[in-house]
């Protein structure tokens, strides 16, 4: 029986104003400390090191130790003070910048006690000092930023390799090369550094000797230049994502659950809506709904894989106004696009209107500082009095504007509520289809290459509402649950060649292309079609996910030129 990844999530009951308080400072101090290790260790000089992140994690407890002793032989040369009290300084001397009482204090200290200062300021702080956090949290914030980055690196692989696929300046044997460092981070490492490999596996010694050093600095070059454009520099914007293990978290029954906070010794208590059944060790990651003012937990399990007898397989084709269409002839989300369309237009008529607020609120403002200026030029109060009646009137007015047209808080729910939505119906539809069509493979299009620039503003508008990775995501998850394969192919041409025949399709019509005209068999249906060749490269022998676009297309005519040669000898005879 196989197994396969599932997460199981339960729901927190809702949290007291005190507890939600407590995990929004929690939370955003975490996700510092992660955005603090992302950008740290994005570049390519840590590329290898953060595929084991323990090697991390031992780097920064060695330089938090360092400053721990370098602190011990500070006090024993001054004689005074202790760690705990130092570290308070510091962070007070920070806090309370204009608070002149609390000033005073340290310009006395500052005096008894100037060398130590200094080295205060040169010597940096902890990370448990820097932050409101135990030392538990910053591992865990490591450990979930080098995942990030791994994932980083390896998708950023497979998009150059799809970039390496249709570069036509490349002969195939560099190419091959070319896959085989970006499936390698060590030795693409390596590369970026323009540093010699230390040791050379077997395969990569054949890739190589098969290119002139001509062709392998071509190689290199190309893969510097190419990582370099499309480096992406992850960032945490809303910090609602912890990753916690077995040492932080401890259920005291199956619906009770203690998690650590911020402050030693202090857990978090918190009730959960039912019991929670699964195994209560391993790493979990807490998810903070600040809308619904609930914790999640989410827990990877190993679950039992339902096993398919079914022998059928299908290509779907992902599209945009109707989610997917298989060679069948069923679709699933029909109305996909007009619900995305919808619910954008209506997010960005929302947005236009907020923008006339804001235009209103810099306005008054300014109306205020004019007003301002003004009344401090004279001193007449026949003058006077009158502006500041105004300015008093203009202001209630900003608070009033204030109060009941500004904040995002409304508007990025909404924008949550459209995006949930739309989340629901992809998933509902692909339930919808693996149920129909009982499929025991998948064969999905590559789009990791495809690009959105020929789209126009408006319609990128509408898709960063929702993005196509979900989609495939979501389809290798549910299909996987239910023991399905899903296998990426060559997306070239799919739609510009007649899936029953070969012919090259002649022309698309319709209002949104839905209807492709082929030579022989006369209008079809687009969607379905394309379906069709996508099933069809599943077990295709000549094109494979890296065959070049120019490539495909000429085996594509060469296979209908024989075809009709075919039908012509057997006409003849
Ligand atoms: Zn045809």
């Amino acid at each position: 029986m196989s197994k396969v990844n599932k997460t199981v999530r339960a729901y927190s009951i809702k949290l007291t104003d005190e507890q939600f308080e407590a995990f929004d400072k929690l939370f955003n101090e975490y996700a510092k400390v992660e955005n603090e290790m992302l950008k740290r260790f994005c570049g390519i000089q840590y590329m290898s090191d953060i595929c084991k992140w323990s090697i991390i994690r031992d780097k920064i407890r060695a330089e938090q130790n360092k400053i721990k002793e370098n602190r011990k032989t500070d006090d024993n040369n001054n004689n005074e003070g202790n760690d705990s009290k130092k570290s308070k300084n510091s962070k007070d001397n920070k806090n309370n910048k204009n608070n002149k009482n609390n000033n005073c204090n340290e310009v006395v200290k500052n005096t008894e006690n100037t060398k130590n200062e200094k080295n205060k300021l040169t010597t940096p702080k902890l990370l448990t000092e820097k932050y409101e956090i135990q030392g538990w949290h910053w591992v865990m914030a490591t450990k979930h930023a080098c995942s990030t980055l791994h994932s980083m690196w390896s998708n950023l692989g497979s998009r150059l390799k799809t970039l390496v696929r249709d570069n036509k300046n490349l002969t195939p044997e560099m190419r091959a090369y070319c896959y085989y460092i970006l499936s390698a981070i060590p030795y693409w490492q390596k590369v970026l550094l323009r540093e010699p490999f230390d040791k050379i596996p077997e395969k990569l010694a054949t890739l190589m000797s098969k290119l002139t050093d001509e062709e392998l600095k071509k190689c290199n070059s190309y893969i510097c230049r190419s990582t370099r454009t499309h480096k992406p520099y992850p960032e945490v914007k809303n910090a609602r994502c912890m990753m916690y293990d077995v040492n932080m978290y401890k259920f005291t029954d199956d619906c009770t659950v203690k998690i650590m906070s911020n402050i030693p010794k202090e857990a978090i208590e918190i009730k959960l809506r039912g019991p929670f059944c699964y195994k209560k060790t391993g790493d979990i990651q807490l998810i903070f709904d600040r809308d619904k003012k609930r914790i999640e937990i989410h827990k990877l399990i190993k679950a039992r894989a339902t096993q398919t007898t079914s022998k059928i397989e299908i290509g779907p084709d992902k599209g945009f106004a109707t989610l997917l269409s298989c060679y069948s002839g069923n679709e699933y989300g029909y109305e996909f696009g007009e619900l995305v369309t919808e619910r954008s237009d209506y997010l960005n008529e929302r947005n236009t209107n907020r923008n006339i607020i804001f235009d209103r609120q810099r306005k008054l403002k300014d109306e205020i500082s004019e007003l301002d200026k003004a009344i401090n030029k004279t001193t007449d109060d026949s003058i006077r009095i009158p502006l500041i009646r105004k300015k008093k009137e203009q202001e209630r007015k900003l608070q009033t504007l204030e109060t009941n047209n500004i904040g995002n808080k409304k508007f990025n729910r909404e924008q949550t509520k459209a995006k949930e939505t739309i989340k629901n119906k992809v998933n509902y539809s692909i339930k919808l289809m693996l149920d129909v069509e009982d499929p025991c493979t998948v064969g999905l299009e590559d789009l990791t290459w495809q690009s959105d620039k020929s789209k126009g503003k408006k319609m990128n508008r509408r898709l960063s509402l929702w993005n196509k990775g979900y989609l495939d995501e979501r389809i290798e998850y549910i299909g996987s649950t239910r023991g399905i394969k899903t296998i990426h192919v060559n997306a070239a041409y799919t739609s510009q060649y007649c899936a029953k025949c070969g012919a090259k399709i002649e022309k698309r019509i319709g209002d949104h292309h839905e209807i492709a005209v082929c030579p022989n068999c006369g209008e079809i249906n687009a969607n379905t079609n394309a379906s069709g060749n996508i099933e069809g490269r599943i077990h295709d022998p000549e094109i494979t996910i890296y065959t070049p676009y120019h490539v495909v297309k000429d085996i594509l005519d060469r296979r209908y030129a024989e075809k009709c040669n075919k039908i012509k000898l057997i006409k003849a005879i």
